[in-house]
C-alpha cells in the first residue's frame, strides 16, 4: 500500500501492517470459504467446509452478533446463517452503474449499526476492492491519481503503465475506504472497544512475465497471486481492555509468516469465544498480552 510519494489515509492512522501474508486459494471462489473455515490451506476442501460450521456459525452460537454485507458478488456459503445484506445498485444510483457499485456503499448505515450494538458485534463487510479487470471501475473519478488510466475491460490493449496506474487507484479508493471504517470505529471506541482486521482474499498478477488477473493452479500460480494484504487496527479502549502488547504484534508483523489460515483463530480470540476448534497458536495476537513472554 505503500505508494511513493502520495500520503495514505492509512499511513496516518495507528495501523498494523503484516508484511508476510499468503492467501489459500488464487480466487474468490476458493479463498473465501477457506478464510471462514476452520480447514487449512494445506488441508481444505470445499464440500468438507460446506458441511462443517464455519467462523461466522461458532460466534453466533457464542451469541454474538454477526452479519455479512456484500459488495462483492456473494458469500460463497460462509453467510448462509447469519444475517447478510446484498447491496441493491438500484437504490444507490450515485454509487453504482450498471450492477456494479463502489465500495462506498458499504459505508451506508455502518454507523449506526456500530453506534446501536447492544452485544458483541462481528460485521463482516466484503469490499470488491480491486477485483479486475476493469478496475477503472472501482473507483470514482475523484480518486483517479494515477494517469494515464486502461480505462477498458480489455487490459491487453493497454500500456503496462496505464494497468499498474489504474491499479494503482484502486488501492488509493480501497485506503479511503478503510480509513472511513476507521473513523466510524473511533468515534465509537469507548462505549464499544472497536478493532479492524482487513484480509484479501487474493492477488493479482499485473503482466509480470506475461501473466494477468488471478486463479492459477495454487502450486504453479506466481507470488502476486498467493501474498495478500492483512491490516489491524485496534482502538486503545480495545487495546487495553484485552490487555494486548502492541509493539509485540507490530514486531510480529514485520517478521513472521501468517497466512489466511491465521483468520479463523484470530477473530475467535479477538471476540473472546472459547471453543474447542480455537488453536491458540493460530491467533495472531495470541502471546502478545501484556506481561507474558514472547
Ligand atoms: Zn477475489
Amino acid at each position: 500500500m505503500a505508494t511513493a510519494g502520495l500520503p495514505t489515509r492509512l499511513a496516518k492512522e495507528d495501523v498494523i501492517s503484516f508484511q508476510h501474508v499468503t492467501s489459500c486459494g488464487t480466487a474468490t471462489a476458493v479463498s473465501v470459504p477457506c478464510m471462514f473455515s476452520v480447514l487449512n490451506h494445506d488441508n481444505y476442501n470445499a464440500i468438507t467446509a460446506r458441511h462443517q460450521e464455519g467462523l461466522l456459525d461458532v460466534l453466533e452460537h457464542a451469541g454474538i452478533d454477526v452479519s455479512w454485507k456484500d459488495n462483492d458478488g456473494g458469500c460463497k456459503g460462509v453467510c448462509d446463517r447469519v444475517e447478510h445484506i446484498t447491496i441493491d445498485p438500484s437504490k444507490y444510483p450515485q454509487q453504482c452503474a450498471e450492477g456494479t457499485c463502489y465500495d462506498s456503499v458499504l459505508l451506508d448505515g455502518l454507523e449506526n449499526k456500530v453506534r446501536n450494538a447492544k452485544h458483541d458485534t462481528v460485521i463482516v463487510l466484503h469490499l470488491i476492492g480491486s477485483h479486475g479487470p476493469t478496475y477503472f471501475k472501482r473507483y470514482p473519478e475523484k480518486f483517479r491519481v494515477f494517469t494515464p488510466t486502461c480505462d477498458t475491460a480489455e487490459i491487453q490493449d493497454c500500456s503496462q503503465q496505464a494497468l499498474l496506474n489504474t491499479y494503482d487507484n484502486t488501492i488509493v479508493y480501497t485506503d479511503y475506504i478503510l480509513s472511513r471504517i476507521i473513523s466510524v470505529l473511533k468515534t465509537n471506541d469507548l462505549q464499544h472497544n472497536t478493532a479492524l482486521l482487513y484480509l484479501s482474499d487474493h492477488g493479482e498478477s499485473l503482466g509480470e512475465s506475461g501473466i494477468y488477473l488471478h486463479g492459477l493452479p495454487y502450486d504453479i500460480a506466481p507470488a502476486e497471486q498467493k501474498t495478500v494484504p492483512m491490516i489491524m487496527w485496534m482502538s486503545p479502549s480495545y487495546t487495553e481492555h484485552h490487555n494486548i502488547n502492541r509493539e509485540c504484534i507490530v514486531k510480529n508483523a514485520e517478521n513472521k509468516e501468517y497466512s489466511q489460515d491465521n483468520l479463523f483463530h484470530t477473530i475467535l480470540g479477538m471476540m473472546s469465544v472459547t471453543t474447542k476448534t480455537y488453536q491458540p497458536g493460530m491467533d495472531i495476537l495470541a502471546g502478545c498480552e501484556n506481561g507474558t513472554a514472547h
